[in-house]
């Protein structure tokens, strides 16, 4: 044991060597999981990165950081503590400076937190919030993040798509720790309320603050949120999606898949030809630069089928495309495909499927 703690000590570069010698000790995996919530929830997505932490390691133990202010918070901080069996505890990181997504102050929250936990893994969900913050804390911990993880295959090894999801990339982090990695939330399925059915209950710690100063505030302020008011789900997270292409020709005939997506409670996406031209907001984008979705059901009317736009929905579980071009490469990615005007088929399918209750 001594000549493999004299042989670690001296692969380790000046200033890093007690990492290097506390991770010989480590025996097992310890995660920090950057979680988001709203309304006194944990988000959907963090769920997923919990589940991520479990892919590490069974016997991880897994600590929840949640940052902002007021009851909201707290009430996350209730529900994220019997969220998963793997969870060991909870840390409040209670200020306003946290209350907003603002990457500058979270990524020294993230260090502070890091290099008093001195934990295995950092894990964040891919979201916009996450792929701001990670390589921002990763630099200042001096570590190389792990982005867009899709599968865990062993503590230190994991899958993330390249070339826009083309292919597959198995990677091995061989970094100090922590290792630190975005994961996308489409490829973990959180778990079940069943299973948490014997779950204790963590316990909830405040983090301590004294480190935030002028600084950490940062160069960016909160300006506003401006979002949509809509019952209809998330579209990153919702169980049906119908989308949108160039070939729906208007914003006034993006109304008629609005109507379908009241009828199935699904959520509207739509490609960035369909953005580029105003028929939509692009907070609606499907694909490579905008939003990674794996839905049961993916619906596409009017999209050819872009490699940049499958590689946002490839994950769909059944995937069903209408389009008047045969040859559209979409149908070579549809479960079922209908070579027919969307306009005709829309019109039928309104007409059939009945109100939801
Ligand atoms: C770096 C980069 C990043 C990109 N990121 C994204 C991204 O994130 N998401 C994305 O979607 N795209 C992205 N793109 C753009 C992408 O390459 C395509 O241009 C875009 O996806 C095409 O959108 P579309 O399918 O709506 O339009 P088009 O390719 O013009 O297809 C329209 C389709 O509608 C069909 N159609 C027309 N009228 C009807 C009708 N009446 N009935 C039935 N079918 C009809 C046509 O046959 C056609 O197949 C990106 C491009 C680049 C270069």
């Amino acid at each position: 044991m001594a000549a493999m703690v004299v042989a670690a000590l001296r692969r380790g570069r000046g200033g890093c060597s007690s990492r290097v010698f506390a991770q010989s000790f480590r025996r097992f995996a310890s995660t920090l999981v950057v979680a988001e919530h709203e309304g006194g929830q944990v988000k959907p997505s963090s769920l997923s990165a919990l589940a991520a932490a479990e892919a590490v390691s069974k016997e991880n133990k897994i600590s929840v950081l949640l940052g902002g202010s007021g009851p909201a918070l707290h009430k996350a901080a209730e529900h994220a503590a019997s969220s998963h069996p793997l969870v060991s505890e909870v840390l409040i990181a209670e200020s306003d400076a946290f209350a907003h997504p603002l990457a500058e102050p979270w990524a020294d929250l993230l260090r502070s937190v890091q290099q008093k936990g001195g934990y295995s893994h950092v894990i964040a969900s891919s979201t916009s919030f996450g792929k701001n913050l990670l390589p921002r804390a990763a630099a200042l911990l001096d570590v190389s993040p792990v982005t867009d993880v899709t599968a865990i295959t062993e503590e230190r090894v994991f899958v993330r798509p390249i070339y826009a999801g083309n292919a597959l990339c198995t990677v091995r982090y061989t970094g100090v720790d922590p290792c630190m990695m975005s994961i996308r939330s489409t490829s973990f399925s959180p778990t079940t309320t069943e299973a948490m059915s014997e779950t204790k209950v963590a316990p909830i710690t405040q983090v301590d603050l004294s480190f935030l100063s002028e600084g950490s505030l940062g160069k960016s302020a909160w300006v506003s949120l401006t979002s949509q008011d809509t019952e209809r789900p998330d579209l990153a997270n919702a169980r049906v999606v119908v989308t949108g292409g160039r070939g729906l020709k208007s914003a006034e005939n993006f109304k008629l898949l609005e109507q379908l997506a009241e009828k199935l409670g699904a959520a509207v996406g739509a490609t960035r030809a369909a953005v580029d031209a105003g028929f939509v907001p692009n907070d609606l984008q499907v694909g490579q630069t905008g939003k990674i979705v794996a839905p049961e059901l993916y619906m596409a009317f009017g999209v050819s089928g872009a490699i940049q736009h499958l590689a946002g929905m490839r994950d769909s579980k059944v995937i069903v495309a209408v389009n008047k071009d045969a040859d559209a490469p979409i149908f070579q990615a549809a479960d079922y495909g209908l070579v027919a005007d969307l306009f005709e088929v829309l019109e039928e399918l309104l007409k059939k499927i009945p109100d939801k209750k």
